[in-house]
């Protein structure tokens, strides 16, 4: 995984997305069962009838 990555994210993908899952400071503050208020926003207002996939990663970096 790369910033180069998370900047030109998979056609379908959402690039707000890719760059919080890409960066492990912007989950940082969250618990382990905690989910990102930005992303879950991101989601809801971004991500219309549910065809932009969201990258779901482990949060192995807490
Ligand atoms: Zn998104
Ligand atoms: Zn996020």
């Amino acid at each position: 995984m790369s910033k180069a990555r998370a900047a030109n994210p998979p056609p379908g993908e959402c690039r707000q997305c890719w760059q919080h899952a890409e960066d492990p400071d912007a989950h940082r503050h969250l618990g382990f069962f905690e989910d990102c208020l930005e992303c879950i926003a991101c989601a809801a207002t971004n991500h219309g009838n549910g065809t932009k996939i969201v990258p779901k990663k482990p949060s192995i970096w807490i």
